[in-house]
């Protein structure tokens, strides 16, 4: 059976958050509110478990924004006083904290949900974390001068979080970069080098997801402009063949993404989209296995991981909860169907 996994986030419940939203305010505060985000991660814990997935997720219910989550905990950030900034090379317009002094983590980060996640779950755990250089376009710089200064300045705080993760016993510690889709040369250049930073000396599985973004109407435009064929993996998936990334998450089915580009991961585990996070529409198991049989002419079987496109944080729970199953029966199909071939 293949392994199956989310990208990272999934919807919050009402109870927590304001629901369908990538920004969502808070239900409640203080201590009910902590005691709230780990009730909800125990509910997602539950139904990856009975949805079948092997590699369960914390569902991400423990922070409003997969970037500023973790910019939280960081030093060194005016987030009171916010600009507006073009972000994803102006795709959209957002107001963002700035960076006014040398960057430094004020304490853990993630301590209570990954614990609360690895003491809930016999199954392996991942644990996501903002990649260097998405973080650099999702805050305003007024202090380094220079985005690759600032990205190795938080690669090395990612890292602190990261080692720490691992101790918590987390198995696969994953960076999400969508910001790899849009600056593919400068992905390439330094911000794989940021990313290697970031997962120095971890013993644990490390992944990296990159996608076209959460199924929001600013992505929906920004896809239908790029033409037939999505080719920005082709400069950026090299570099990372050459990493010490263990695993690479990528957008697949819906996309425009030739599949061969896979081949270029060579050596690499790869999680596979097989679940478009931007239609309510459910997957058939048949059409997760068609991708996943589609994969697996790049990819070999016991590195191919089932996986979501993107986070599923904007859809509804009902939708989310049936993407899941389609996920795991899909990925049955698919070992079904590789065994008969086999055979
Ligand atoms: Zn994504």
């Amino acid at each position: 059976m293949f392994d199956t996994a989310i990208a990272g986030s999934l919807p919050k419940p009402a109870w927590l958050a304001e629901t369908q939203k990538l920004w969502p305010q808070w239900k409640a505060e203080g201590a009910e509110l902590a005691q709230a985000k780990l009730d909800a991660t125990l509910l997602w814990i539950k139904a990856q478990e009975d949805a079948g997935l092997s590699v369960i997720g914390d569902g991400e219910m423990s922070r409003q924004h997969f970037v500023h989550g973790f910019l939280e905990q960081v030093d060194g950030i005016d987030r009171v006083n916010k600009v507006e900034m073009g972000i994803r090379n102006d795709r959209y317009k957002a107001m963002v904290p700035q960076v006014v002094a040398p960057l430094a983590l004020r304490g853990r980060v993630h301590e209570a949900e990954a614990r609360f996640l690895r003491a809930h779950t016999p199954r392996h755990v991942k644990f996501t974390l903002p990649g260097p250089m998405t973080i650099c376009d999702t805050v305003a710089d007024r202090f380094y001068g220079d985005r690759v200064k600032m990205a190795y300045a938080f690669a090395e705080l990612l890292n602190r979080e990261a080692r720490e993760l691992e101790a918590d016993g987390v198995d696969v510690i994953q960076f999400d970069e969508p910001a790899f889709n849009v600056y593919m040369d400068e992905a390439a250049d330094w911000g794989v080098k940021a990313l290697e930073i970031a997962i120095a000396g971890l013993r644990c599985k490390t992944a990296v997801h990159i996608c076209y973004g959460y199924g929001i109407e600013a992505n929906v435009q920004w896809k239908k402009t790029l033409g037939e064929e999505w080719r920005q993996y082709e400069r950026v998936f090299p570099a990372l063949a050459a990493s010490r990334i263990d695993q690479v998450s990528l957008e697949c089915f819906h996309s425009h993404v030739p599949p061969d580009l896979m081949a270029l991961l060579a050596g690499k585990e790869v999680m596979v989209g097989v679940i478009d996070v931007a239609s309510d529409e459910i997957e058939t198991p048949e059409q997760v296995a068609d991708t996943i049989g589609t994969a697996l002419r790049f990819v070999p079987a016991g590195k191919l991981i089932a996986c979501t496109n993107c986070g599923l944080a904007p859809m509804s729970r009902a939708v989310a909860e049936a993407k899941l199953a389609a996920l795991v029966a899909g990925a049955r199909l698919a070992t079904e169907r590789l065994a008969r071939a086999e055979a």
